[in-house]
Parts: structure tokens; C-alpha cells; sequence
């Protein structure tokens, strides 16, 4: 059995336990997780006793490489994709649709529920999370390949730093530097943010030089294989500050004690608590920000959300980043970002570039 068939037969099963009789996949992630296809515009009807996929004539040929096996249902040009999917859940005689609420527009339920009288339509949310948030070994391999080609970029792009290139040089710079590695693309458009910019915790790259000192806050991942990394430094350069040693070296310990408590059984608002505590005692808790990380895989903020707002607990198989910052308006910002692997007994922290402070001096 491959492992999409796996997943399927797994998902079919929570499908069940909900009362449907089938549900409808629209989420783009989500019927790649299922299927392996690699394309967009394509939903999956999971019934009980098989599965078809909806498309177009665009990926007739790409679906058949990708997803053997699978029934298709590829539509005419002249067919819209509501008319192609009430088609496809009509035959199969369902009565009661699951679908996923998360993803299905209100326009297309509307049109969908019009053309289909007689269905019971089933909001479900989430049916995929518990399933896609633990990693299978596959999946833990892709993550680890996306994780080298994003550091092995990142240090070919420091190696060539020039006080004459700008934020966005650099976006652009680590971005082909990872597609020359192999990577697809980005995981997302990388962040370079010098100086007073790195306080924006999502800065855009700027085209202004990044001058002769100063530091630099580069968020960036790699996508390969369908899978990504996500991964923060800081680059020093010029003279250190007491300011920037104070601010790095907490961010740092909140990071450090943070991953050292990951581990199964853990719930993820502990962890957010332990980094949290560390820089509120600190004297600068208001200035973060943000959650302290999220889960990571074919898409780039999963679940779990390692936040107060989350009652997830850690599972092995789960890859989180942990992103504690500080950030100053008008002075700066500081974030440390890793990928770790929840282990059966602990985790392991899959990015190794280095983050000791006078590892990320240069010059
Ligand atoms: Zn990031
Ligand atoms: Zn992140």
C-alpha cells in the first residue's frame, strides 16, 4: 500500500467516526498530502469504498504520473468545476457530504448545495490536522533536505556580503542560491531587514545598502521536494553593542530553554509560557510580539500553533520551529529561529547553522 493510500484509509476512517458518507477535499494541501499531486485547481471526493479526483484537461497527464491508481474525473472546457463536482458526488449516491469548511468558499457551497438538492452538506474543520501534523519518515527526510539546501544557501550568501548590496540583493541572492541547490523555490520570499527595519517582525526586503555595519535580521526557508524549512539568524556586523548583546542573549536563552523542554507529552502553551518567562523577566515581555512557533511542513505555518491559544500537546513526529524575539521600533529586532523533530523520547533540532554570538560576527 503506498503511503497516500495509508493516508486515505486513515482519514476515511475519521470521515466515518463523523457520520459522512464521503467528503470533499478542496484544500490544495490537503489533496496533495492524499494523493501526491502536485498541481492546484483539483478537489477529491473520498467516499467509503474509493476516491476520484476532479480536474481538467491541463493535468490529465501530470495526474496519471502522480496519482496511479486513482480515479479521475477530468472536466471538458466547457464544464465548470461546480457542474464537474455535483456530477461526480451525484453518482456516488452520497446523501451526506462532508466538506471543509477551512477551505470551500461560501459562493462555491451555495452554487454546490443548489446543484445538489437532496445532499446534506457537513461542515467539518480540521479533519486533517491531528493526521498531517505528525510527519512520517518520508516526510521527516523531505523536511531535513528542505532544512541543508536552506543552510548551505544561507552560507554562500554570507560568504559574498558587500556593504553595497541591498536588503532585497540578499532576498534574491538566497533565493537562487537554494534553487541552484535543488530547492524548487523559496518556502516564502525571504526576509532581510537591516537595522531599525528588523523591529517589523515580517519586513519586506528594501532596495537600500545594507552599509558597512550594523546587523541583519534573514528569515528564509527552502522548499524541496513539496516540503520546507523555515529558518531565522542574525548576521553581526561592525561593532557589537551592549544593547545588541543584551537583547541577543536573551532571545537566545529563551530559545535554548525552550527547545530543551520539547519533548511528547509537552502542551505547546507550556513552551510558549518557558520562552516568554525568560524575556519578560528580562524586562522586554511586551516586546514579543508574536506566538513562539508553528508546525512546519508542506505548507509553511501548520499545526501545531506553538501558542497560548493552542491546547495541543506534542506528539512524536511533529517538526516545530521555535521563534522567540524582541523587537525595538526605531532600534531593531532580534529573532532566533530552528526546525526541531519531536522524538519518541525528546526532539532533535534539525538546522545546525550557527547562533552562539560570536559565531554570527562578521568582519
Ligand atoms: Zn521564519
Ligand atoms: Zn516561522
Amino acid at each position: 500500500m503506498s503511503r497516500f493510500e495509508t493516508r486515505r484509509d486513515k482519514l476515511r476512517r475519521t470521515v466515518k467516526r463523523r457520520g459522512a458518507e464521503a467528503l470533499l477535499v478542496t484544500d490544495v494541501a490537503n489533496v496533495t498530502y492524499l494523493t501526491g499531486f502536485t498541481g492546484d485547481s483539483t478537489y477529491l471526493l473520498l467516499r467509503r469504498d474509493g476516491e476520484t479526483l476532479i480536474s481538467d484537461g491541463r493535468y490529465t497527464t501530470q495526474l496519471g504520473e502522480e496519482c496511479p491508481g486513482v480515479d479521475l474525473e477530468i472536466r471538458a472546457s466547457n464544464v465548470n468545476m461546480c457542474n464537474s463536482t455535483s456530477g461526480v458526488v451525484r453518482r456516488a449516491k452520497v446523501r451526506n457530504l462532508a466538506i471543509e469548511a477551512d477551505s470551500m468558499t461560501v459562493g462555491f457551497r451555495e452554487q454546490l448545495a443548489e446543484k445538489l438538492p437532496g445532499v446534506e452538506f457537513m461542515n467539518t474543520s480540521g479533519l486533517l490536522v491531528e493526521q498531517r501534523s505528525c510527519k512520517d519518515r518520508d516526510e521527516i527526510q523531505r523536511i531535513r533536505k528542505a532544512v541543508r539546501c536552506a543552510e548551505k544557501a544561507f552560507a554562500t550568501v554570507c560568504a559574498a556580503l558587500a556593504p553595497s548590496k541591498t536588503e532585497k540583493d540578499l532576498a534574491d541572492e538566497l533565493d537562487s542560491a537554494m534553487r541552484r541547490l535543488g530547492a524548487q523555490c523559496a518556502s516564502f520570499p525571504p526576509i532581510v531587514a537591516a537595522g531599525p527595519r528588523s523591529a517589523l517582525p515580517h519586513a519586506s526586503a528594501t532596495k537600500q545598502p545594507i552599509g558597512e555595519n550594523g546587523f541583519l535580521l534573514i528569515d528564509w526557508g527552502a522548499r524541496d521536494d513539496l516540503y520546507v524549512s523555515d529558518l531565522t539568524r542574525l548576521v553581526i556586523r561592525g561593532k557589537l553593542s551592549a544593547k545588541l548583546r543584551r537583547v541577543y542573549s536573551v532571545v537566545l536563552e529563551a530559545q535554548t530553554k525552550a527547545i530543551e523542554a520539547i519533548r511528547p507529552g509537552v502542551a505547546v502553551k507550556d513552551l510558549d509560557a518557558i520562552a516568554r518567562g525568560v524575556i519578560t523577566d528580562a524586562g522586554f515581555g511586551r516586546r514579543f510580539t508574536h506566538g513562539l512557533g508553528h508546525g512546519i511542513g508542506l505548507e509553511v505555518h501548520e499545526n501545531p500553533r506553538l501558542s497560548v491559544l493552542s491546547d495541543a500537546v506534542l506528539r512524536p513526529g511533529m517538526v516545530v520551529t521555535v521563534e522567540p524575539g524582541i523587537y525595538l521600533p526605531g532600534w531593531g529586532g532580534v529573532r532566533l529561529e530552528d526546525d526541531v523533530l519531536v522524538t519518541r523520547n525528546g526532539h532533535e533540532v534539525l538546522s545546525g547553522a550557527a547562533k552562539q554570538l560570536d559565531e554570527v560576527m562578521v568582519g
